[in-house]
């Protein structure tokens, strides 16, 4: 196939214990999916998981034992970081049964949902698209993605924030609102899930701002830290 100019590069992420690069085809994301992080955003009472898309390219992969550097964005004064596990898909699928879901996992990885906060803010108060608050370029660091066989107990793990050695958030995977079978099921209802995507899965309690020159420190047990500087 001939094309006009050459086509962007492949949004790709490192794999741990490979050599081979994740392919990225689209990056899905849950809404308050903690209950202790939907009240901080005016949760009112148990709600159906809702969705947004970042970009593919969005993706900011940091490989292991390095540190990133996501340039602080334009048009904003609120950058907040959002610590998520990230849930790499391998086997797509429509209408996946919730008994079904897991087996469409091919792993898994430590994420950053890295959110202008002041834009979204104005953009629920107006009834307006996220896109700009949440699809801006480098919106979507990410650590190397572990295989799901070599990850033990991921529904169970502790997830963690620091920022400048800080902590900022504390939770733990379990405390999921929607389990990752059930997010799974319900965002192949909608979508036709395929080998590539990526689905961030919410955040807990404890979103916050950083400034040029913090560094943060994502953890989740069972994972690779995911390391970035925000410059
Ligand atoms: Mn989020």
């Amino acid at each position: 196939m001939d094309f006009l100019f050459p086509p962007q590069a492949q949004a790709a992420v490192p794999i741990a214990g490979g050599t081979a690069f994740f392919p990225v085809h689209r990056i899905y994301c849950v809404g308050r999916n903690y209950v202790e992080h939907a009240k901080e955003m005016g949760w009112t009472g148990r709600e159906p998981p809702f969705f947004f898309m970042k970009p593919a390219d969005a993706v900011l992969p940091v490989a292991a034992g390095t540190v990133g550097e996501m340039p602080y964005p334009p048009m904003t004064d609120n950058l907040h970081h959002e610590v998520e596990l990230v849930v790499a898909i391998g086997q797509g699928g429509k209408n996946i049964r919730v008994e079904d879901a897991l087996s469409h996992i091919w792993g898994y990885a430590v994420g950053l949902d890295m959110t202008r906060r002041d834009l979204q803010a104005e953009a629920k108060d107006q009834g307006r698209p996220w896109c700009t608050a949440k699809g801006f370029d480098f919106s979507a660091p990410i650590g190397q993605i572990h295989r799901a066989d070599t990850v033990l107990s991921i529904q169970q793990a502790p997830i963690r924030l620091d920022v400048n050695t800080q902590t900022r958030q504390n939770s733990d995977i379990s405390k999921l609102i929607w389990s990752l079978a059930e997010i799974i099921a319900c965002l192949s209802e909608l979508y036709t899930l395929q080998p590539g995507d990526l689905i961030f899965t919410g955040t807990p309690a404890g979103v916050a701002a950083v400034q040029r020159g913090d560094l943060l420190e994502a953890s989740i047990t069972g994972l690779s830290d995911l390391k970035l500087r925000i410059v």
